[in-house]
């Protein structure tokens, strides 16, 4: 459109504009002020603290501790404090996703400058415009995006690095031969077991909490996908019915992977993006590869698109794509732009992945949408004459095959990484050894640490 690259909520013509810049940058300067008057509080103050502020302004402990570990996080990431401070573009709630989603990063990645550093780019890759009023990343692209980098820079620990007692069933040892000594250990891939937590509840009903890998998880998560759809019932009921024998499934699993890069990060459609484990269990079960070059360009005369086109769609998508919706688009419905009775095609470049909910208001003719078919965006435009663009977000747009490379990139650094750190320990645990010094992890049971 020659417009320049924006984001829509700082389009300064907007109607709203005004009063939303001083919402939100009124919002974080009350937190920082917060902020500065809790700080310097231990762990151990910290309920004293909050019970200061709520005494002061009304917020509970939770609200407080959640938005100050928002603003923690935050002065972590100079890039994106520097972009939330001069534009506003974020608001509390956005920090909030961040926050709570590098929380789910391992503890010893958590103190990690490289991990900070990536992070800080990622973000400033996903809240960095390319088209113009462009629609703000929701939700779930945040989180996605955090989730994505944290894997990225994950590296599988060594598999000789940490032999802890308690972990060993056949116990200590009294053996100097580090051959055998491995043999006495759990093998590196062991399966991770499944947890069952059955509760009989007070009202009668019994609550079952089930805990299982993830390669596991989204086998299970398929089927049960499939009987709910195929059946148009709840996922509960249809895992009732698969439990219980009443129906049986295929399960169709969908994984996308760039074929083109070496470890290529791969993504499954409401999971996202999966472990290394999981990756290599579920790659080992595949029967069936489509090449998602070929299906975006891929026609069919029916009105319900083939496999491929579908899955090509999706991965273009990954959400519903009305703006603002987070639902993901393997569980939404392929709509024709212009609709197949009119001689519009069923083929990617002339549909869109929308939710069932939305997919009944495009059809209301409430709202209108132009779909640029070689890039994925859609253009929404609303009753008013207003419009705002909403860029994909999938793994096959070019945005993110740039960032598979990326990620493929930070892998290797970081198993070099791993490797050099495993090394330096041996190293030291032989040092340690050779100078008769005590051990230097206390397990407890083990009287005598492993000799390397
Ligand atoms: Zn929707």
């Amino acid at each position: 459109m020659g417009m320049r690259a924006s984001w829509a909520v700082l389009d300064a013509d907007d109607f709203y504009y005004s009063a939303r810049q001083a919402k939100v940058s009124s919002e974080y300067a009350f937190w920082r002020i917060c902020q500065v008057g809790t700080e310097p509080a231990s762990e151990e103050d910290w309920t004293t603290v909050t019970a200061m502020l709520h005494r002061s302004t009304g917020m509970s402990h939770g609200t407080i501790t959640r938005h100050l570990d928002a603003l923690h996080t935050l002065d972590r990431l100079p890039r994106l404090k520097a972009l939330v401070e001069s534009t506003w573009l974020l608001d509390m709630t956005h920090l909030g996703y961040i926050d709570r989603t590098i929380i789910k990063a391992p503890a010893e990645l958590r103190e990690d400058a490289f991990l900070w550093a990536a992070l800080d780019d990622d973000l400033i890759e996903c809240f960095t415009p390319s088209r113009a009023r462009q629609l703000l990343p929701g939700k779930r692209a945040i989180v996605d995006t955090v989730s994505n980098t944290i894997r990225s820079v994950e590296a599988a620990a060594a598999p000789d690095q940490k032999p802890e007692g308690g972990e060993t069933s056949a116990g200590p040892t009294p053996c100097e031969d580090p051959a055998s000594l491995m043999r006495t250990l759990p093998p590196p891939e062991d399966p991770f077991s499944p947890v069952l937590d059955v509760q009989d509840l007070a009202g009668g009903e019994i609550r079952f909490e089930l805990i299982v890998d993830q390669a596991t998880g989204i086998r299970i998560s398929d089927a049960v996908s499939g009987v709910a759809s195929g059946g148009k019932i709840s996922q509960a009921k249809a895992m009732v019915s698969l439990l219980l024998g009443n129906v049986t499934a295929t399960v169709t699993t969908l994984l996308y992977q760039a074929s083109d890069i070496e470890h290529a990060p791969a993504l499954h459609p409401t999971h996202g993006i999966l472990t290394d484990r999981a990756a290599e269990v579920l790659a080992g079960m595949v029967t069936r590869t489509i090449d998602m070059a070929g299906a975006a360009e891929a026609v069919t005369h029916a009105y319900v698109p083939t496999f491929g086109i579908r899955c090509s769609i999706i991965g273009r998508d990954w959400v519903c794509r009305w703006p603002g919706c987070n639902r993901r688009a393997a569980r939404c419905d392929a709509d024709h732009r212009v609709n197949h009775a009119e001689g519009g095609p069923t083929t990617a470049g002339n549909m869109i992945m929308l939710c069932r909910h939305h997919h009944n208001r495009k059809t209301d003719e409430q709202i209108h949408y132009v779909l640029d078919p070689h890039t994925g965006d859609v253009y929404w435009l609303f009753k008013d004459g207003t419009w705002t663009v909403s860029e994909a977000v999938g793994p096959l747009t070019p945005k993110k095959k740039r960032w598979a490379q990326t990620y493929s990139q930070r892998r290797s650094r970081q198993y070099e990484r791993a490797a050099a750190k495993a090394a330096a320990e041996r190293f030291e645990a032989y040092q340690s050894k050779a100078a008769n010094a005590p051990p230097a992890r206390t397990s407890g049971s083990d009287p005598d640490p492993p000799p390397f």
